[in-house]
């Protein structure tokens, strides 16, 4: 019975870990970055439906309503909307979906509703999808939530980061930003914020489709790495915190960027 217990437990703990993306600080530095990006006009009426409070506020709120008590609302249906489990060679298209959604799927809809249904939404699901796009647009440039299905989005990839046990989800969940830098999420946005304006228009381009098979190949790129050190369980420390930072930083700029963008067409 005992066993059978911790058995249980451990299953609940991998489907909790695989439905988080970026840690807090992740999603900060998107919201930051796509928060400095708005028009005077989309930020009148964010500010509005947000009681004054800002997208960074909320950027992590995704995550901690999905395991909130409150299910009469319907949040338990967003679980699965975090992630899309790409097995290897494969894209959005080709892969095997979801039945239950994921983070293209639900990016989709919502902006659809906010775009083409906005007048028929109460107050309350405007609020909602607001907060939803803020965090899955962070999710979805996030590379282990293109992760493979075959280990459950990396959390069964076991790696040492540093001297830690750990799984290469994680690691790239909130670990690797860690490491990184000890910046604040203001630092890293100021830092990263200096692009131009080409840059910025040329980065918006495409759908959530196409920036989520760019984040299935960043994620094949960090899984070739890691099968190429030929240890069972690969440890990773200053080189991989080295050779992966330039990827880390491009995925929070665009992240905001294209939140930027997609927050601005809605609230034009
Ligand atoms: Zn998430």
């Amino acid at each position: 019975m005992k066993k059978l217990t911790f058995i249980i437990i451990a299953i609940l703990m991998l489907d909790f870990t695989s439905a988080y993306g970026w840690g807090a600080k992740g999603h900060d530095v998107v919201a930051a970055i796509a928060e400095q990006n708005l028009t005077p006009k989309a930020k009148r009426k964010i500010s509005k439906l947000l009681d004054g409070k800002s997208i960074v506020y909320y950027s992590s709120w995704m995550d901690n309503i999905q395991n909130s008590p409150y299910w009469e609302y319907g949040y338990n249906k967003t679980k699965t909307w975090h992630y899309a489990n790409v097995d290897k060679g494969l894209t959005y298209e080709t892969m095997t979906k979801n039945p239950d959604g994921d983070v293209v799927k639900g990016l989709e809809m919502l902006t659809r509703e906010m775009m083409d249904n906005y007048d028929d939404l109460t107050d309350s699901m405007r609020v909602d999808y607001l907060k939803m796009i803020v965090h899955m647009v962070g999710d979805l440039h996030c590379p282990m939530h293109a992760g493979r299905l075959s280990d459950r989005g990396g959390n069964r990839t076991k790696v040492v980061w540093f001297r830690e046990e750990t799984n290469i989800h994680s690691v790239w969940d909130s670990k690797m930003i860690e490491s990184a830098r000890k910046w604040s999420y203001t630092e890293w946005c100021d830092n990263l914020d200096r692009k131009s304006r080409k840059y910025r228009k040329e980065i918006s381009k495409g759908s959530y489709e196409d920036w989520f098979d760019d984040t299935v190949e960043d994620a094949a790129r960090i899984y070739e790495y890691v099968e190429s050190s030929g240890e069972i369980v690969p440890v990773l420390s200053y080189q991989f915190v080295y050779d992966f930072s330039p990827l880390l930083e491009e995925q929070l700029l665009n992240a905001g960027y294209r939140l930027a963008y997609v927050l601005n067409t809605i609230f034009k």
